[in-house]
């Protein structure tokens, strides 16, 4: 993609995937997974190319913890959506999986049979990284999707930690999956997921379950009656499903709906993703600054000794990043820099 010609091949590839090529939408993902610095900059101008092509899917989030069922739901509603007519997109973020290498898509077998569906497309979780990184990846990788004209991008992520807030800045609507009978904590619910949560389903209302999974829809909009929700036209429902039986996924997705119609007529979609996009740019910015400071041998030279001073207290916090954020003052220290300096000076 470095290559001269790769203007003409970004091009291409924007054509490609827009007339539906799904070995072109790999691609492309995989361009903007990439953190060569030429692939960045391929991938930066392809984006460019398809920006006026995004926009119309529904940005899904779908989280919750291990066991609850999100592979099996995902197939289920995947499969639902897609007998609707819908083309079907699924993302993963996943730092934790990333981390050790593994990925929590990566396995074809979780979702057979929509990985197998012509209009389903499933990416596995970017590999390395931070979660900034990772989150960034998938952010794109759901444009590129868009673009590609798939109706619904599901964004996947595991219940726990910051990625759930990663995912709900980068979609429409945050579905979170639940269980009946297993204790608050058993679930890692924290009051944050409640304030994400735009819809609640309770998982597994089969068999046995049916009553308990009843008792526990009850008591979650309960405790969801104790929160202020962010959005004026909208109060997350608790609804019960079983993906295994692949109950409940017309309930789901008409919640989805409705809550696309009435955060759209109210402006409140479009002042969301100007949010979204805010927040992103400053993402951006923070990642970018932090990587420029570290880049810096001056930087890096003075680190240890002032996290040593930190750490046995002969130093404030404060007063250490003052004396590191002063390098950034002292002007740049790449050698051709300085030498340059030298030279006009
Ligand atoms: P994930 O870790 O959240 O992706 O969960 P999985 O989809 O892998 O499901 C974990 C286990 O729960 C598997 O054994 C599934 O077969 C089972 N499971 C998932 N959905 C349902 C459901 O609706 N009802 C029942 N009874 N079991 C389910």
């Amino acid at each position: 993609m470095g290559r001269p010609n790769s203007a003409l091949v970004v091009e291409v590839l924007a054509d490609d995937l827009r007339a539906g090529n799904r070995r072109a939408l790999a691609k492309a993902i995989t361009l903007v997974e990439s953190t060569r610095v030429d692939h960045q900059a391929a991938a930066q101008r392809l984006l460019e190319i398809l920006l006026p092509y995004t926009g119309a899917a529904r940005r899904v989030g779908i989280s919750g913890v291990p066991g609850v069922g999100k592979s099996t739901f995902i197939e289920a509603f995947g499969l639902y959506l897609i007998s609707q007519h819908q083309r079907v997109a699924v993302l993963a973020v996943d730092p934790s999986s990333a981390r050790s290498g593994g990925s929590i898509l990566g396995d074809k077998t979780r979702m057979p049979q929509l990985s197998a569906a012509p209009n389903a497309f499933i990416r596995p979780s970017p590999s390395g990284g931070s979660l900034g990184g990772v989150a960034r990846r998938t952010r794109e990788a759901l444009l590129v999707c868009e673009a590609a004209g798939y109706d619904v991008v599901l964004v996947e992520t595991v219940g726990v930690g910051q990625s759930e807030y990663a995912v709900a800045s980068m979609v429409d609507f945050f579905l979170v999956l639940m269980l009946a009978g297993a204790g608050d904590e058993l679930q890692g619910i924290k009051k944050g997921i409640l304030e994400l949560a735009d819809a609640l389903a309770i998982n597994k209302a089969d068999g046995d379950n049916v009553r308990h999974a009843d008792q526990a829809a009850t008591e979650y909009r309960g405790a969801l009656r104790l929160f202020r929700h962010t959005s004026a036209s909208w109060d997350p429902p608790v609804v019960t499903v079983s993906a295994i039986e692949n109950r409940g996924m017309d309930k789901v997705w008409s919640i989805i709906q409705d809550h696309r119609t009435r955060l759209t007529a109210s402006g409140e979609l479009d002042a969301k993703r100007r949010a979204q996009q805010h927040t992103w740019l400053w993402n951006m910015i923070d990642d970018g600054l932090k990587s420029h400071f570290l880049g810096r041998k001056d930087v890096r030279r003075l680190l240890p000794e002032m996290e040593a001073a930190v750490g046995n207290g002969k130093l404030t916090p404060t007063e250490a990043a003052r004396r590191l954020l002063a390098l950034l003052d002292e002007g740049a220290d790449h050698p051709s820099v300085a030498s340059r300096r030298k030279r006009s000076a």
